[in-house]
């Protein structure tokens, strides 16, 4: 099991920490004053640390704000707090929708088939997105609440050939929160086969896929205690991992990581593990995100949940002890693949393909120390 040093990982990133042994404490150069001595002190235990030449001390809360990591999440402008209330209004709508069982097989799908319990649905709010209503129900329920000018600027309601009609219908919803909590879009999977089957918001002045990670709000708070960042693909995936005990985990929202992905990420963890799919697509996306986010001085490894395809499987064949074992630890070798080549992304991802293969055939992992 990997014992997370989480004040002295994270202080250990600005400043050589060596462990004494006799005061069972962490000493080095300080990292605020550049001070040549050592008097830096890192206590892990009660994750703390103190200078005893320029008096900065505090908690890994105060290390980061004082190391200007802490990366708050601006405040809306008015017109953009407008929009998040009429997400929030109808996240509570598709949420009542769902859990109302307005469509039972809306609800014997997230239910039965992805095994998701009541809480599990609360927690994350989702929802479902009625399709009849003459393709008017969220419509007919904001206008209740909201005026016509807001309702339209929400981009959840669209005017065309035919007339009114909502974005979302016969879809699962997951609502995309930021960092403080406030739902700023939406992600919808499709139940029929009308349409693609994973559907976001467009982007806006308030979502950027670019910049947000699914599930983020929950892993800035876990990064308190864990080290490590696990970047899964999808809102499944993500809510598997976070409901089975792994919150130090995010989605990234069917795209690389992004450079604004790899400095949010900064801010609160220093080492990512990649658990992005295993095919073509989830392979070039991990050729493309490890150089992005070694530039921005994290470390990086990958994870595979074979012989389950995800997280959730992986979970049901071994249970939740075996998922956070095997979340706790890396694969370094795919990365050191990745990293040694200069040749085009084609070949990084035909590497990638004979590692994982090889992983596979072997049966064992690498094990690192943490
Ligand atoms: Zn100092």
């Amino acid at each position: 099991m990997t014992v997370h040093h989480s004040m002295a990982s994270l202080a250990g990133g600005y400043t050589k920490l060596s462990f004494n042994k006799r005061t069972k404490k962490y000493h080095g150069q300080c990292p605020f004053c550049h001070s040549v001595a050592e008097v830096f002190c890192v206590d892990n235990k009660n994750g703390t640390f103190w200078c005893y030449s320029c008096g900065k001390h505090g908690t890994i809360e105060d290390f980061r704000i004082q190391m200007g990591l802490e990366c708050p999440e601006p405040e809306p402008e008015p017109e953009d707090a407008g929009i998040m209330g009429i997400y929030e209004a109808a996240a509570a709508y598709y949420y009542r929708c769902l859990t109302g069982r307005m469509d039972m097989r809306a609800y014997s799908y997230i239910t039965k088939e992805r095994g998701l319990d009541e809480d599990t649905i609360a927690d994350f709010g989702i929802g479902y997105a009625p399709h009849g209503g003459g393709n008017q129900s969220l419509y007919r329920h904001l206008r209740q609440k909201f005026d016509d000018l807001a309702i339209f600027r929400s981009g959840l309601i669209k005017r065309g050939r035919y007339g009114i009609y909502d974005m979302f219908r016969n879809r699962i919803m997951f609502p995309i929160l930021n960092r403080n909590g406030r739902v700023v879009a939406f992600g919808g999977r499709c139940l029929g086969d009308k349409g693609p089957k994973y559907l976001n918001s467009t982007e806006s002045r308030i979502f950027n896929k670019h910049t947000l990670l699914y599930g983020f709000q929950t892993a800035a708070e876990a990064s308190k205690t864990e080290d490590t960042l696990l970047v899964c693909e999808g809102y499944m995936d993500l809510i598997a991992l976070q409901t089975h005990g792994v919150s130090n985990s995010a989605a990234v929202l069917g795209t690389a990581l992004t450079k604004e992905h790899a400095a949010l990420i900064r801010c609160f963890y220093r080492r990512v593990r990649l658990a992005l799919d295993s095919d073509k697509p989830g392979l070039q996306a991990m050729a493309r995100s490890i150089p992005v986010l070694e530039n921005a001085g994290l470390k990086v490894d990958t994870i595979s949940f074979s012989p389950a395809k995800d997280p959730d499987e992986f979970f049901r064949m071994y249970g939740k002890k075996a998922l956070k074992a095997r979340t706790s630890e890396g694969a370094d070798p795919s990365v050191t693949a990745v990293r040694a080549s200069s040749e085009p992304e084609a070949e990084l991802v035909r590497q990638l393909i004979k590692h994982l293969n090889a992983q596979s055939g072997q049966g064992g992992r690498t094990e690192r120390a943490g």
